[in-house]
C-alpha cells in the first residue's frame, strides 16, 4: 500500500488506521486539512474489497470535505473516516463504540457524522465515546441533513438555469432527477412546488412508483435517465455517474445535484464543456448537509440562519459561473481553484 505517494494523498495532514481486535474494528481516518477549524466529515461503512480501496475513498472524500467547507464558508476543515465491514452484517455496538474511542484519542481534530452506512442510531453508540460527533439533531429532532442538502442544490439549479437559460423561475422547466432517496425526493418535491416537470428514476421501484404517483412525475428505468429530453440533470444517487459516456449522451443542457464526486474523470469536465453543458460542481452544490451538521454542534442552533446560510450557495455557484464563463472554461477547475484561494486565507 502506497501512502505518502498515493495519487489521492494531496497532503494530508494525518491518516490514522485503526483496529480494535476484540470487535473486529478495521477503520481509516484521513484528515486532510485543519486551517479553517476541525476536520469533519462522515463516517462510511462499506465491504471495501480490499484496503487499498478503503484509502483510496477516504482520501479523496477527506479532501473533497476540506474544498466543500471552504466554499460553504464553514469554520471546518476537510477530513473522512471509513470501516472496512458489510453495514448490514458488521455492524455491531462494540463495533461502533470501538469507533467512539479512535475518534476520541484525536482530541478533536476529527469529528464525525453519518455517511453512507452509518445513520443516526450509530452515531449516538459513537457518542458514547466521544463527543465529537455531529447530525443527532436539536431539541428531540432528526438530525437527517438531507433536506439542507436538497434546498442548497435547489438554490444552485436556480443559479445554473437562471446562466444556462437566463430565466429566474422553475416554471415548466424539465428535470431528471437520478435516485429518489433522501435528498432526491425533497429536491423533487420543492421543483415540483416550484412549477418543474418531473422525470424519475430509481432501482428501488416501490419509492419511485410512490413518490411518481405524489408528483405526477414520469417514471422511467435507470438507464433511460441519461436520455430523458430534459433541461437539467441532477444525479442524486452515487458517484462517478458522469463518465465520458454518459458526458456524450445527455440531452440537458445543465447538471446540478447531490451525489458526491460525480465526474468519473476530470477530462469529464472538458468533454461537458465542449458540448455547451453546464456542471455545477457537486461539492458546492450540495454543501447545505455539512452547513446543517456543523450549526447542530452548537448551542444556539438557529434553524432559520442555517436556511440562510444554505441559499448563499447560490452566490458561491454564481461567482463560479461567471469566472468560468470568462475564462471559457469548466466550472469545475474553476471550484478547486476558489476554494484553494480560500485555504490561503
Ligand atoms: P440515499 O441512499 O437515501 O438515496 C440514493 C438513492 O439512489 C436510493 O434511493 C437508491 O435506491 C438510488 N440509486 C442507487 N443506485 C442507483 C442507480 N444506479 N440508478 C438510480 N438510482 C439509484 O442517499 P442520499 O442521502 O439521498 O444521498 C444521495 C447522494 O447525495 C449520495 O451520493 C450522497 O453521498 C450525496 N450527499 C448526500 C447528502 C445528504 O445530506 N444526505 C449530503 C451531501 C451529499
Amino acid at each position: 500500500m502506497r501512502v505518502f505517494d498515493h495519487p489521492e494523498f494531496d497532503h494530508h495532514q494525518q491518516i490514522v488506521f485503526g483496529c480494535d481486535e476484540a470487535s473486529g474494528l478495521r477503520a481509516i481516518i484521513a484528515i486532510h486539512d485543519t486551517r479553517r477549524g476541525p476536520a469533519l466529515g462522515g463516517l462510511r461503512i462499506y465491504p471495501y474489497a480490499d484496503e487499498d480501496d478503503a484509502l483510496t475513498d477516504v482520501l479523496r472524500l477527506s479532501r473533497g470535505m476540506t474544498y466543500k467547507s471552504a466554499l460553504a464558508d464553514l469554520p471546518l476543515g476537510g477530513g473522512k473516516a471509513v470501516i472496512i465491514a458489510n453495514p448490514r452484517t458488521d455492524k455491531t455496538p462494540a463495533l461502533l463504540r470501538a469507533m467512539g474511542r479512535l475518534v476520541e484519542s484525536l482530541g478533536g481534530r476529527y469529528i464525525t457524522a453519518e455517511d453512507s452506512g452509518s445513520g443516526e442510531e450509530d452515531m449516538r453508540l459513537i457518542r458514547e465515546e466521544t463527543r465529537h460527533v455531529s447530525g443527532l439533531g436539536h431539541d428531540g429532532e432528526s438530525g437527517d441533513p438531507s433536506p439542507f442538502t436538497a434546498h442548497g442544490v435547489f438554490c444552485a439549479m436556480k443559479s445554473a438555469v437562471r446562466y444556462c437559460f437566463g430565466r429566474d423561475d422553475m416554471k415548466g422547466l424539465r428535470v431528471a432527477i437520478q435516485g429518489v432517496g433522501h435528498v432526491g425526493a425533497h429536491l423533487a418535491r420543492e421543483l415540483h412546488e416550484a412549477g418543474a416537470q418531473l422525470v424519475l428514476t430509481d432501482v428501488d421501484r416501490d419509492s419511485l412508483g410512490l413518490l411518481s404517483d405524489e408528483l405526477g412525475a414520469l417514471s422511467v428505468a435507470p438507464e433511460e435517465i441519461f436520455d430523458a429530453e430534459v433541461d437539467v440533470f441532477a444525479p442524486c444517487a452515487m458517484g462517478a455517474v458522469l463518465t465520458e459516456g454518459v458526458a456524450g449522451r445527455l440531452r440537458a443542457r445543465a447538471i446540478c445535484g447531490a451525489a458526491n464526486n460525480q465526474l468519473a474523470t476530470p477530462v469529464v469536465a472538458e468533454l461537458l464543456h465542449r458540448r455547451g453543458i453546464l456542471y455545477t460542481p457537486d461539492y458546492v452544490a450540495n454543501a447545505g448537509g455539512v452547513i446543517e451538521v456543523e450549526a447542530q454542534r452548537h448551542e444556539n442552533y438557529d434553524r432559520d440562519a442555517v436556511m440562510r446560510h444554505v441559499e448563499r450557495i447560490a452566490a458561491t455557484v454564481d461567482e463560479i459561473l461567471a469566472r468560468a464563463q470568462a475564462q471559457d472554461t469548466s466550472p469545475a477547475g474553476i471550484a478547486d481553484q476558489l476554494a484553494r484561494e480560500r485555504l490561503q486565507g
